[in-house]
């Protein structure tokens, strides 16, 4: 195996690099969570369209520029390197862009993918129920054919960026009468549809993050089912492999708090501070996982592109990325000290930018994606082939 980059990739990186800093903006934009940092990542976006640089994998005509997954993987740790802002559609482009790729009609795909790619069509995920959280066979809104339509009736809730977003995809139950896995199937809906009330719940900091949303004899054309009808369960496990195995979070997010992790340590070591013991293998061990989680990355990536496709085996990706981003920020804590809890603008914070901020957001990652208890219960089920009970 050559684990060298071809002189191709090489020089997309220069591209790729050359580019962002001569684009990315020099300020932080505000977050996606308010509908001002929504706008602005929304404008972020267009000029990543403009620049060739959306969704470097995707095909030409679908918004892309026909790169592999291996420049894919490039353009992310350049994008990474950059500091440029994060994917406001990361819904879209991510989980349910490769989603249509796989199970869209072509009609589908040229009517979705250069608008998600875009970012002018920016996508909600509704998957999640009250009821209906880990369990997602739980599922129980309801979406009952009337001959070319589908009458939905029911809620979702948990829907990231759904305060803002323009369409929604979905899981609902089809049949009525059917039971668990069976019966439900993949929607896409526009979120201004007759009888859709779209609630926004706020996070502890009061920005809009999530919204529950209702249905009520909502009709949805049939031409907007993704898959085939009762299916919808295959379709949404296709979507789930690229959100923990792959695309969702790239090693490079990883790698890139590991270098900052490491900066930190060093800076902190530089002015006499006073470091646990342990501290210096502990922040290393980081490094290098942030490392491993790459290479392991590469090795998935190789077998997509020669046929393979991304199994089980997403769900110890993801228990592996949530699990060292909750470790590198608990790190990058205790070495700030007390000062760990001063605003950036505090006038003591010296160096301590947004790891607080990043520390609350690494704690929902084994909750989001589907929690870690249940990736462990697949990767024992499924990879270790234990006994269900
Ligand atoms: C930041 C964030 C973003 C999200 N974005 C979206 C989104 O865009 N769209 C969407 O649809 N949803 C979204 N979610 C919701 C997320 O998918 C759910 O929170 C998650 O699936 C867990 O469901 P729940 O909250 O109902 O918890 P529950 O399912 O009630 O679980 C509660 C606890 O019990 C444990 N548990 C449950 N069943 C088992 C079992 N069989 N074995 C072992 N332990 C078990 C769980 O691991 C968890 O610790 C998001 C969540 C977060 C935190």
């Amino acid at each position: 195996m050559d684990l060298a980059y071809t002189p191709e990739q090489q020089a997309f990186r220069k591209e790729a690099r050359v580019w962002l800093e001569a684009n990315v903006p020099t300020a932080p934009l505000a977050s996606f969570d308010t509908k001002e940092g929504f706008e602005a990542h929304r404008a972020w976006e267009r000029t990543l369209h403009a620049g060739g640089f959306a969704m470097v994998p995707w095909p030409v005509e679908y918004g892309g520029r026909g790169a592999d997954l291996l420049q894919w993987l490039v353009f992310e740790e350049e994008y990474y390197r950059a500091g440029a802002p994060a994917r406001v559609n990361q819904n879209g482009i991510f989980l349910l862009g490769p989603t249509l790729m796989e199970y869209g009609t072509p009609e589908q795909k040229t009517r979705f993918l250069p608008k998600m790619a875009s970012s002018e069509e920016i996508w909600c995920q509704g998957w999640s129920e009250p009821n209906a959280g880990s369990d997602m066979a739980a599922i129980q809104t309801t979406a009952v054919r009337d001959g070319d339509q589908f009458v939905v009736n029911g809620q979702k809730t948990w829907a990231s960026r759904g305060a803002y977003a323009h369409w929604l995809f979905g899981l609902f139950r089809t049949d009525p009468q059917s039971q668990r896995h069976h019966g439900l199937s993949f929607l896409l809906l526009p979120m201004d549809l007759p009888g859709m009330t779209v609630r926004p719940i706020r996070k502890i900091d009061g920005k809009a993050a999530f919204a529950e949303i209702f249905f009520d004899d909502v009709r949805v054309p049939a031409a907007n089912l993704l898959g085939p009808e009762g299916e919808g369960w295959n379709v949404a496990m296709a979507t789930a492999g690229f959100e923990r195995g792959l695309m969702l979070r790239s090693p490079a997010r990883f790698q890139s708090t590991a270098s900052r992790l490491l900066r930190l340590y060093r800076a902190t070591v530089g002015r006499g501070d006073p470091v646990a013991p342990g501290m210096r293998e502990r922040v290393a061990r980081c490094w290098m996982d942030a490392e491993a989680y790459c290479l392991n990355t590469y090795q998935t990536v190789s077998k997509l592109l020669s046929g393979g496709r991304i199994g089980a085996e997403a769900s110890l990706n993801k228990i592996f990325w949530s699990e060292l981003d909750v470790r590198m920020h608990e790190l990058a804590l205790e070495l700030l000290g007390p000062r760990a809890e001063l605003l950036p603008s505090a006038p003591a914070a010296g160096d301590v930018g947004s790891w607080l901020d990043g520390f609350l957001f690494a704690l929902s990652g084994p909750i989001y994606a589907g929690t870690n208890q249940i990736q462990r219960n697949i990767i024992a089920e499924r990879i270790l082939g234990l006994p269900r009970k």
